[in-house]
């Protein structure tokens, strides 16, 4: 993959970086720790904490996405974005389009499972 065609992704990671970055700011309430004296309804302490046990996993779900698309940016960088880390051919541009953190091409996935 040329350059060129590199940098074109650039604004889509950007974008979902975005999106990350909104969704981790909106998430930081729950998972701060539950204040005893806030209503909770008939949820009991247990129920708060497997609920912000929840939220913590979501986040790092978030940040474990955030980390590759940084990665991504790297490989633009690099001149390394969009070829396949085990087989050096080119990534298909509909599958970098859906999700471009992808490091492998569809064959080799699908040879991994
Ligand atoms: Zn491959």
């Amino acid at each position: 993959m040329d350059q060129t065609a590199q940098d074109r992704f650039r604004p889509l990671i950007a974008q979902r970086l975005a999106e990350l970055a909104a969704e981790l700011e909106a998430q930081a309430d729950s998972v701060q720790p539950i204040s005893p004296d806030v209503s909770i309804g008939r949820l009991s302490r247990l129920d708060s904490m497997q609920a912000q046990q929840m939220a913590l996993a979501g986040r790092r779900r978030l940040e474990e996405q955030r980390s590759r698309l940084q990665e991504a940016m790297r490989r633009i960088d690099t001149g390394a974005f969009g070829r396949c880390l085990i087989c050096s051919q080119d990534i298909a541009i509909e599958r970098l389009e859906h999700q471009p953190d992808a490091v492998t091409c569809v064959p080799c996935l699908s040879r991994r499972k």
